[in-house]
C-alpha cells in the first residue's frame, strides 16, 4: 500500500431518538487515499451541533487535505492553534472528531485495536456507573436494587435529577419561566437520600452522586462534609469551574472523593486540581478537551499525582466516542470508573461494533482502531432537531439566572 494520504473530512450529524434535541450526535469521518480506509471521531456538542459541523467542514477540511493521516501528535497542535484563538468547547469537539478519527486510522493501519496502540490492557473491562433516581429515596432505592441485580458495583443515585425536585417556593411577581430550582432544599434532600440508602442497602455499594454544579460554594462544602460518613465512590462536579479555588476548602473539611471536570475544556482549568491534590477523579468530556490525543497525556499526568479517571459517559457522547473512553479505560493503569448511559437498539444499529456492557463491565471489542462503524444512509433518516434548549435556563427561586 502507497503511504495514504487524507482525501476527504467531514461531519456527520444525526439524532437517533425520537427527535430529541439532547441527542444531536456528530461523528467526524477521516477519509484517506486509499479505498475503504477511513477513520471515526466524536465531535458531539448537543448544544451547539452545527456551529462544530463549521468548523469541520469549512475550517479543518481545507487543512487536512492531502495530509499523511499517521502524524496524530503534528496535526492536532497544527489544528488547534490555526485559529490562532485556541480552545472552547466548539472547536475541541471538532478537533476530537478528527483526532479520534486518526486513532482509529492508525489502529486499522497497524491491525490493532486502539487500547494496544495506547499501551496495552492493564484490566479486561472497565467498570461502570449507572444512574439511579427517583422521586423519593425509596423509589431511588428500589433502582438502586435494580441495578445492584444486575451485578454493578458502582450507582449514582439521584433524588429528582439534577438539582432536586425543582421548586414550589414563592416566585417574585413577573419572575420569567424556566427550569426553577431550589439549591438548599436539593442540598437537604441529598443528604436525606443517602441517609436511606446506606441505612438501608448497607456499605456493600459504592454510591456516587451528581451535584451538577448546582450549589453555591459554601453549600457545596457543607454537603460534602455531611456526606462524609457515607463514604460516596465521589461526589460529582460539586462546584462550577467558575469556583475551583473553593476545592481547598472542602479538603481542608472532610474527606469525601471529589470528581470534578466536566465542563473543563483546557488544561488551565485542570492543572490547579492536580497541583494541590484537591480532586479524586478527573472527569472531563473526552471531546469537550479536544480528543483522544490530549485525553491520554491528562490520564497520565494524572496518574503521577494519584488522581484517577471517571471521563464524561453521558448519553450525548456518540457511541465513537463511547468506544474512545473505554479503549482509554483498560489501557490506563489510574482508571478509577466510566459512566455508562447504555445504547439504544437504533444506536447500536446505527453504529454497528458498539462497545458492549456485561454485569458491572464495559469491555472495548478487538476489531482494529476504535473497532465500530456508522451506517450514514441510516443516520441520514434521524436528522438533528432544530430548536432551543429549555433544560439549560435554569433558575433559582427568585428567578435568577444559574448553572446547569
Ligand atoms: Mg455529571
Amino acid at each position: 500500500m502507497d503511504q495514504p494520504t487524507i482525501r476527504d473530512v467531514r461531519a456527520i450529524l444525526t439524532s437517533p431518538g425520537e427527535g430529541s434535541l439532547q441527542k444531536r450526535l456528530i461523528v467526524v469521518k477521516v477519509e484517506t487515499s486509499e479505498p475503504g480506509l477511513y477513520g471515526l471521531g466524536c465531535a458531539t456538542f448537543t448544544q451547539r451541533h452545527s456551529a462544530v459541523r463549521v468548523v469541520v467542514d469549512e475550517f479543518l477540511r481545507p487543512l487536512l487535505m492531502g495530509r499523511d493521516p499517521q502524524r496524530i501528535e503534528d496535526l492536532w497542535q497544527t489544528l488547534h492553534v490555526n485559529a490562532y484563538w485556541r480552545s472552547g468547547p466548539v472547536m475541541n469537539n471538532a478537533l476530537s472528531g478528527v483526532d479520534m478519527a486518526l486513532w482509529d486510522l492508525k489502529g486499522k493501519l497497524a491491525g490493532l485495536p486502539v487500547y494496544q496502540l495506547l499501551g496495552g490492557k492493564c484490566r479486561e473491562g472497565a467498570a461502570v456507573y449507572r444512574h439511579a433516581d427517583g422521586a423519593e429515596p425509596e423509589e431511588v432505592e428500589a433502582n438502586v436494587r435494580r441495578f445492584m441485580e444486575q451485578g454493578l458495583r458502582y450507582i449514582r443515585a439521584q433524588m429528582g435529577g439534577y438539582g432536586g425536585r425543582g421548586s414550589d417556593a414563592p416566585r417574585p411577581e413577573g419572575a420569567l419561566p424556566g427550569a426553577y430550582f431550589d439549591p438548599e432544599r436539593h442540598a437537604r434532600s441529598v443528604v436525606r437520600l443517602f441517609d436511606h440508602l446506606r441505612a438501608t442497602i448497607g456499605e456493600d455499594v459504592e454510591l456516587l452522586h451528581d451535584v451538577h454544579e448546582r450549589l453555591v460554594p459554601i453549600e457545596a462544602v457543607r454537603l460534602a462534609k455531611a456526606l462524609e460518613p457515607h463514604r460516596l465512590f465521589f461526589l460529582e462536579d460539586v462546584l462550577p469551574p467558575e469556583q475551583i479555588e473553593w476545592f481547598r476548602l472542602i479538603r481542608q473539611q472532610c474527606t469525601t472523593p471529589l470528581a470534578m471536570g466536566e465542563l473543563f475544556v483546557n488544561a488551565n482549568e485542570w492543572k490547579p486540581l492536580l497541583e494541590g491534590r484537591l480532586i479524586d477523579f478527573i472527569r472531563c468530556h473526552i471531546s469537550a478537551i479536544g480528543g483522544l490525543t490530549p485525553a491520554r497525556k491528562l490520564a497520565t499526568v494524572c496518574e503521577h499525582f494519584g488522581i484517577r479517571t471517571a471521563w464524561h459517559g453521558p448519553g450525548d457522547v456518540s457511541p465513537v466516542g463511547h468506544a474512545a473512553n473505554v479503549h482509554l479505560d483498560v489501557s490506563s493503569l489510574n482508571f478509577g470508573v466510566q459512566e455508562w448511559a447504555g445504547f439504544s437498539e437504533l444506536e447500536q444499529e446505527m453504529f454497528p461494533g458498539c462497545p458492549e456492557i456485561r454485569g458491572a463491565y464495559a469491555y472495548p471489542n478487538d476489531r482494529p482502531g476504535l473497532g465500530i462503524d456508522v451506517d450514514e444512509k441510516l443516520a441520514a433518516k434521524y436528522p438533528c432537531p432544530e430548536g432551543v434548549l429549555d433544560w439549560t435556563q435554569t433558575r433559582t427561586p427568585d428567578g435568577t439566572p444559574a448553572y446547569p
